[in-house]
């Protein structure tokens, strides 16, 4: 996989996550950026920034477009998706809460681990059958099912390509499950996609 011309993300999609942060799910999808310079690949460090001190694990279903898609319907996006991957939308929960928008909170260096393959779609693939697990230290935080998604992979595809054009490569964080919580210096993360793959990454504190 190459590096994502850019990473957008959708917030609240699952209604139990929605809840826990005492959140409603909204009307329409709520969508942010991520910056590119956040990603890391499996195996690499998430690096925990001294100036947060609630940095968490956002495990999600990763969906990577394989063509240009602008101004697309449901089955444009459907057919402009090249494959699946695991991506962690890293967060330092305190900073998302003071700050009133997430650039911050959610755009630091190796805050978007992404990885280990790109399982290639074919014509038949059943998205809603996805399913996203988050273990941490080996013990399991979070799993949720693409069925359950406020709204599915295809809609959130097209809706995103009516506001920006989507380029090959570029990277939806489709949202995440309910059981989001802290990361700490020398903790082990893993998101699976089960038939995708798992994505391990080492929790490390940046040097004071
Ligand atoms: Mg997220």
């Amino acid at each position: 996989m190459q590096k994502p011309g850019k990473i957008v993300c959708v917030g609240r999609n699952y209604i139990e996550h929605a809840k826990e942060l005492g959140n409603a799910v909204p009307d329409q999808p709520l969508i942010f950026l991520k910056p590119p310079s956040a990603v890391i690949w499996d195996g690499e460090a998430i690096v925990l920034p001294a100036v947060s001190r609630r940095v968490e694990h956002e495990a999600e279903i990763g969906v990577v477009l394989g063509r240009r898609l602008r101004q697309g319907d449901e089955a444009d996006a459907r057919s402009a998706i090249a494959g699946i991957t695991c991506v962690n939308d890293v967060t330092a929960r305190d900073l998302q809460k003071a700050d009133g928008q997430w650039t911050r909170a959610k755009g630091f260096d190796t805050f978007c681990p992404v990885g280990p393959r790109l399982l290639a779609l074919d014509a038949g693939f059943n998205l809603s059958g996805l399913e996203v697990v988050c273990r941490v230290n080996g013990v399991e935080r979070q799993r949720g099912r693409a069925a359950e998604m406020a709204f599915g992979i295809p809609m959130l595809v097209a809706y995103i390509s009516r506001i920006m054009t989507l380029e090959a490569g570029d990277l939806v964080a489709t949202g995440t499950p309910a059981g989001v919580g802290p990361l700490t210096d020398g903790d082990e993360v893993e998101v699976e996609i089960p038939g995708v793959g798992v994505l391990r990454n080492p929790v490390r504190a940046a040097p004071r």
